[in-house]
């Protein structure tokens, strides 16, 4: 029996373990702490996002990003009235969502360990490098990855790049990943194939308008263990 693909790609945040919640309790958290101080009718979210996607070509991405840009934000919204105390509970609030603990999706480890059971096992996920790679360390998952790729962006060029020094055909690839943007077109387009398992809450940043893919070539599963028991039957 040979299965269809020599190696498999999870995405880590969302697909993984969870990750935007603890983005959007932090948001949520700037509304509430800057809203005061901003003038009345102000949209204290949509400014911090627009500060947040005007700045990741300069920072990247991940929790330090969203830290500079929350302050950023919090300063040109108030016009430069928020209170000190207001940018340190900010900073407090950095701090703590980069080492709160990792949170993984049901039955992670049982579902690697399936699918290592056939298949390389790659990690690759976008970001902060001190970040993801705590994040990987303290989740008890390391084992399962021949190997784990941190890049600043999920492009054509970086999957390209990843694959080619791991000497795998991109034609014997998949990527699982609950971002169409970023885990699964950039696959599609180096003639991979792409298994997308949505998580309810998406980053806006990451969202992209996109043609349907390919059916010969994509997938759409509801859960990991749906990913495995699709994998394990998925043969030549
Ligand atoms: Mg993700």
């Amino acid at each position: 029996m040979k299965h269809q693909f020599d190696a498999i790609g999870f995405d880590a945040d969302d697909t993984l373990w969870f990750s935007e919640e603890s983005f959007r309790k932090y948001e949520n958290e700037f509304v509430e702490l800057v809203t005061p101080y901003a003038p009345e009718g102000v949209n204290v979210k949509a400014a911090l996002t627009a500060t947040e996607r005007a700045n990741i070509g300069a920072y990247g991405y991940g929790v330090k990003s969203f830290g500079l840009s929350s302050i950023e934000a919090a300063i040109s919204v108030t016009n430069g009235t928020v209170p000190t105390s207001v940018v340190q509970q900010i900073l407090r609030g950095v701090r703590d969502h980069l080492t709160e603990p990792v949170r993984l999706f049901e039955s992670v480890g049982e579902v690697l360990q399936m699918v290592s059971g056939n298949h390389r096992v790659i990690l690759i996920t976008k970001g902060d490098l001190v970040h993801q790679s705590r994040k990987v360390e303290t989740s008890g998952l390391a084992h399962h990855f021949d190997s784990v790729e941190i890049v600043l962006e999920k492009d054509p060029h970086s999957y390209a790049r990843v694959l080619k020094s791991l000497d795998i055909d991109p034609t014997r690839f998949c990527m699982v990943g609950n971002s169409l943007k970023s885990d699964i077109l950039p696959i599609l387009e180096l003639g991979g194939f792409g298994i997308y398992v949505p998580y309810e809450i998406q980053w806006e940043l990451d969202h992209a308008e996109h043609p349907p893919p390919p059916e010969s070539r994509f997938v759409e599963l509801p859960n990991l263990h749906a990913v495995a028991g699709w994998l394990a039957t998925n043969v030549e």
